[in-house]
């Protein structure tokens, strides 16, 4: 296993040149969790009106060379029928990268169809549990195995170094891990499947086939625990190779640092997640232009009527956005879609997709925002085409 420790020495904005918008309607993937009607809310559709299939079956083409697919949409720990853990993958000129692993992460990338070789990159915005639960799954489950279902070609992870505080448990260093750390101790953690299994009859350590970057911001971001994500802070390169460039910035999500959101370039559009965030400059500045936003959510109104605790409640509020600011932010950004994920709640028992597609609409209208607003659904296929491709 590789440690790399990025410490840019140079930053750099997003692309100048503006992506048309990406008006092709969203439609399920292979297999659907819950059934529930088409979520295209581009402008021309934000009364509801759901897509033509001829239409939704030409967004789904796998020939798209650049697609975003949700493998799980939900916001929080806590497991839930209707939705699985946070995790989204790209598909670019057919190698996949996949941001966040939350829970059943490996499960849906195998649900929605993507190759499993073709995976070259996994992105970790930060490290809590309903990001990162299944991330060590793919090393563990999939690494050295032949065919569809495994990798045989080392696969790139990037995600925080540490932060440099003292952990709550015994480890140790005694410190909280970053991603580097992490890996090392999942797989000492499952060194008895490693050993009696792989090791045994195959002889493969899981992470052999990782090559783990750790994330610092630059110094010229400023960044520190006691300023967490500077708001005027310039994104940086995270990685870049001939396909897509790969940009970060400090994002605010409480006491977590660092944590980032992520912009993916490539020649044919842009994709911007927010991960977990409160409102922040950062992100307009970050998504300037992009065709897609999948940007975190909750409807804090609703929260106190759950039962929920007043100090959850403002805990939520002050680390998470609330679905009344989509509608700004994505104006303010001047992006062409914004894809509502990490939703909170979830449960479509508790606040119903038809309630959340309402909220959105109503966050558009009242910023004056004319792009697409999408509800993300888990294995919701969204093909990414810029401007010059029509
Ligand atoms: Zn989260
Ligand atoms: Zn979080």
């Amino acid at each position: 296993m590789l440690h790399r420790m990025i410490t840019p020495t140079h930053c750099c904005g997003p692309n100048d040149a503006a992506p048309a918008i990406s008006r092709q309607p969203s439609r399920r993937g292979v297999i659907g969790a819950f059934a529930a009607s088409a979520t295209a809310l581009a402008t021309g559709s934000l009364l509801g009106a759901a897509p033509s299939a001829a239409a939704a079956t030409a967004a789904a083409s796998s020939s798209d060379p650049f697609s975003l697919t949700l493998l799980g949409t939900l916001g929080g720990p806590p497991p839930l029928a209707a939705r699985f853990g946070i995790s989204s993958a790209l598909v670019i000129n057919g190698r996949t990268y996949v941001i966040d692993c939350g829970r059943g992460a490996v499960s849906q990338y195998m649900r929605a169809g993507l190759s499993m070789p073709s995976l070259a990159g996994i992105f970790l915005t930060h490290l809590h549990a309903d990001h990162v639960v299944d991330y060590f799954s793919f090393p563990l489950l999939c690494a050295g195995v032949v065919g569809k279902q495994g990798f045989q070609s080392a696969v790139d992870v990037y995600g925080p170094g540490p932060s440099g505080l003292t952990s709550l448990l015994a480890d140790p260093a005694g410190q909280v891990p970053g991603t580097a750390a992490m890996t090392a101790q999942a797989n000492q953690g499952f060194a008895a499947s490693t050993t009696f299994f792989l090791t045994e009859h195959f002889g493969i350590d899981p992470t052999k086939l990782l090559n783990v970057h750790e994330i610092m911001p630059p110094a010229s971001a400023g960044a520190s625990l006691a300023n967490k994500a500077p708001s005027t802070m310039a994104p940086f390169t995270v990685m870049e190779n001939d396909d897509v460039k790969v940009s970060a910035i400090l994002v605010p999500h409480g006491a977590v640092y660092p944590a980032y959101a992520y912009r993916f370039d490539t020649a044919n559009g842009s994709v911007v997640f927010s991960g977990d965030t409160s409102p922040t400059p950062n992100i307009p500045r970050l998504a300037q232009g992009a065709d897609i936003l999948v940007h975190e959510t909750a409807d804090m109104a609703i929260l106190p009527q759950l039962g929920y605790p007043q100090a959850a409640v403002d805990h939520i509020r002050a680390v998470h956005t609330d679905v009344t600011l989509l509608g700004g932010i994505a104006a303010e950004a001047g992006v062409k879609t914004l894809v509502a994920s990490h939703l909170t709640p979830g449960d479509p028992g508790v606040l119903s997709d038809a309630a959340w597609r309402k909220l959105l609409r109503q966050s558009a209208a009242t910023a004056d925002y004319h792009g697409g607003m999408i509800l993300g659904e888990d294995l919701m296929r969204i093909p990414v085409r810029s401007s010059h491709q029509g």
